[in-house]
């Protein structure tokens, strides 16, 4: 039988991911022999064998590859056979070969688990055990490459046992920087919140008991400090709100496992694999009727997030009560903590008790949130599990650019060739801890990756912190990004999809080019540049920032932008309620009241009008619940309300606004209103995008922004895109909100570079 050999290099995510082990076992299995390596451009691999064999090696190599790499490309070369017999993992130059990426943290891995719930197993109960495959990454290193000396493993020295680990080539542990047990590697200890540590053998059984008793704990985990309550404990969660100061925004939950989930929520296949994902983030799930879990957890919300556990102290934490609050170890909005030291001030007015360890936190990163809308996930806040994984853009970039990202749910991203590293969510911008978390976290990607960048891309409002910060950078090329064009640069990014593209960009808030601030709009271009095709009709926004706070007042302009002066003889509850004649004088004498074509505000207003609140305690609330009204009705569109785009691009808004207070007055239900509305919003926006392909005959369409984050106007708005013949691009992996934007910033800046090149 003629023999073959063939070279092949693969290029990707395969370091540090057991890559090498995985090519041993799978040469093994076919009888083929050759060696495995590691080196700079990736893992290179010769084999020999029987044709066909080879054939089921290189197809093997792709389809079973190791959940956590991924492969970018594969190099292949026929050379001539050797003769060399057996198959060998040569381990003699992975050391000189720092690879350039860096894992995310990984939830612990089956095996790791089962050894930790083995009592014959050396690592029985041990809850730092992890693998190749498990275990922390991102947060615990200071730089590349990922190497124990450079990450907070350095100063815990491996015991005889787990170097022998390390060393065997065979052994799952090969290489497993985070390798440790109870000899040798981080400890566990329980302190009251003076910081006095107390005497028991069994610091997770106390805590157990604690947690019993309904007390309130801090976690130490992976990116940060969990605020840990029973979750069944109605008393309790009230405690824990009112100490974070966070009275009605939903608290996320951890259950034991799946079967608990299952008992809480309905829960779809693809809400299942993402639950049970490596990544583990909070997932939200549709609550089930009578679900047992205390309300003060979530009110006023259809749904619950939760997440399953995904270290192996979360897994010992869970034996007993099946489901606990984990909430992020902060005052209200601010960054999580990471420190011992810093936990116990910053959090010692919160929790009662603190689980503490010793395995130092370098990076704080919070829990990541996904939604399954349509079978497609949809990131909604993008952190621990999947930063630092580079986002792959179609061609390399011409130099490292820094994005500073906008101003609410701010991320950062830093480039190199064609990899972006998207940090993980910051918070927003507005309290001084959350600006040094984000130069903190600049000043860390730059030296984790060791990248200086040359270009810094940051968006157009001059107020925003991340702006001044960039104005602040000396010897840097600026490119200041429209914040809706750079929304749709990164969907376009995200998809690998050049454009141009019809963008519907739909939040709260940006700066517009004009001024204004913009947020419903239908934009037409790609990364290199746009035009603003049409935008909801402007209406004011009395007293600004508080019209956010105050949907009412946005409901009073909707109707005096709707009614005029007429308004007045409208009955409504809100105006009567309300002291509206100031409100109405600021409008009319244009008293500290900016225009806006925000979408986020509609949903807002028309949420005031119907009722539901008239004032905010976090971000979109009144928006959330509008969508929890709309859930379960079928919306039917309002014809009267549906134009095209007038002839200045005005998407018209007179006519819903009108067309829904006729429905509250002839006592149609505020839920099938809210149904109508989703709806007839939809169908308004398909009018202005049909009439931007009918101008540039642009098939695609991008949709990006946070209001995308809702689970009726979604996959409506989709469905009737797609049925009138538009190919839709949208946000998977990347944030819809603007905690996606700084890829965006990126992709513009670096084309707008390109053109400026061109020129010169
Ligand atoms: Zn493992
Ligand atoms: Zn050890
Ligand atoms: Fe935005």
């Amino acid at each position: 039988m003629p023999k073959a050999r063939k070279r092949l290099l693969i290029n990707g995510l395969v370091q540090g991911v057991g890559f090498r082990p995985f090519v041993y076992q799978l040469a093994q299995r076919l009888q083929l022999h050759g060696f495995v390596r590691n080196q700079s451009e990736g893992v290179l691999i010769e084999v020999e064998g029987e044709t066909e064999e080879l054939r089921a090696f290189q197809s093997a190599l792709v389809q079973e590859a190791p959940a956590l790499s991924y492969i970018i490309s594969i190099q292949t070369e026929d050379i001539a056979p050797s003769g060399e017999k057996g198959f060998t993992i040569d381990a003699s130059t992975s050391h000189a070969v720092p690879s350039t990426f860096i894992l995310p943290d990984i939830a612990v891995c089956d095996d790791c688990l089962a050894e930790m719930l083995d009592p014959g197993d050396r690592r029985y109960g041990y809850a730092f055990i992890s693998c190749t495959q498990c275990g922390p990454r991102f947060t615990i290193s200071h730089h590349l490459p990922y190497d124990r000396p450079n990450t907070t493993m350095a100063p815990f020295i491996l015991c005889e046992r787990c170097r022998r680990e390390y060393k065997d080539p065979h052994d799952r542990r090969f290489h497993a920087q985070t390798n440790a047990c109870v000899d040798c590697g981080p400890q566990l200890w329980l302190c009251d919140h003076q910081g006095h540590r107390l005497v028991t053998k069994d610091p997770i059984a106390q805590s157990i008991s604690l947690l019993a008793q309904g007390k309130i704990i801090a976690v130490r985990g992976l990116g940060g400090f969990h605020l840990a309550v029973d979750a069944r404990n109605n008393a309790a969660v009230q405690t824990l709100r009112q100490r974070k100061g966070r009275a009605e925004k939903p608290f996320a939950i951890m259950v034991r496992d799946l079967s608990v989930a299952e008992t809480l929520c309905e829960i779809n296949d693809a809400e299942r694999k993402w639950l049970l994902h490596h990544t583990r983030p909070i997932v939200l799930l549709r609550k089930k009727n009578h679900a047992d879990v205390a309300p003060a957890v979530a009110p006023n919300n259809a749904f619950l997030g939760i997440m399953l556990p995904y270290t192996p102290l979360h897994h010992l934490l869970l034996q007993k009560l099946d489901c606990l609050v984990m909430t992020s170890g902060n005052f209200s909005e601010e960054p999580i903590a990471c420190g011992n030291e810093e936990a116990l001030s910053r959090l010692a007015a919160m929790a009662d008790y603190f689980l503490l360890h010793d395995r130092e936190i370098l990076q704080r990163c919070d829990d990541s949130i996904i939604r399954v809308i349509g079978d497609e996930p949809r990131l909604l806040r993008r952190a621990r599990g999947f930063v630092p994984r580079p986002i792959f853009l179609n061609k390399p970039l011409q130099k490292p650019v820094l994005a500073c990202g906008g101003e609410l749910k701010n991320t950062i991203a830093l480039s190199r060739g064609n990899a972006v590293f998207l940090s993980q969510h910051l918070g927003d911008l507005d309290n001084p801890l959350t600006l040094q978390h984000f130069e903190a976290t600049i000043a860390y990607f730059k030296q984790l990756l060791q990248i200086e960048p040359e270009i810094i891309a940051h968006d157009l409002h001059p107020d925003y912190l991340a702006t001044q910060w960039a104005l602040r950078q000396k010897h840097k090329t600026l490119v200041a990004v429209q914040h809706h064009h750079a929304h749709l640069a990164a969907v376009l990014a995200e998809n690998g999809f050049a454009g141009p593209a019809i963008g519907l960009i739909l939040d709260g808030t940006g700066y517009g080019s004009d001024g204004t601030i913009w947020g419903g709009e239908v934009l037409i271009g790609q990364a290199s540049g746009y035009r603003r095709f049409a935008c909801l009709e402007p209406v004011a926004m009395p007293g600004s920032t508080a019209a956010i706070r105050q949907p009412w007042r946005m409901a009073l302009s909707y109707l005096i932008h709707a009614y005029g002066e007429e308004y007045r003889k409208l009955d409504l509850p809100m105006l009567r309620t309300r002291d509206h004649k100031i409100v109405h004088q600021m409008i009319a004498q244009k008293i500290n009241s900016p225009l806006t074509s925000s979408c986020g505000r509609l949903f807002d207003g028309v949420a005031a009008l119907l009722g539901l609140r008239d004032e905010v305690h976090f971000e979109a609330q009144a928006a959330i619940e509008l969508e929890m009204l709309a859930l379960d009705q079928n919306g039917n569109p309002l014809k009267e309300a549906i134009y095209p785009p007038t002839a200045d691009g005005a998407i018209p808004i007179k006519p819903l606004i009108r067309a829904l207070v006729e429905g509250l007055q002839n006592k149609v239900s505020a839920t099938q209103l809210a149904a109508d509305f989703h709806v007839t919003l939809a169908e308004l926006f398909l009018k202005a995008i049909e009439a931007a392909r009918q101008q540039t005959d642009i098939h695609c369409v991008a949709l990006s922004g946070g209001v995308f984050q809702n689970s009726v106007f979604t996959p409506y708005m989709e469905e009737i895109l797609r049925q009138a013949d538009f190919s839709v691009l949208t946000h998977k992996l990347v944030p819809c909100n603007d905690g996606g934007i700084a890829l965006g910033q990126i992709a513009v800046a670096d084309a707008i570079m390109h053109k400026s090149l061109y020129r010169s």
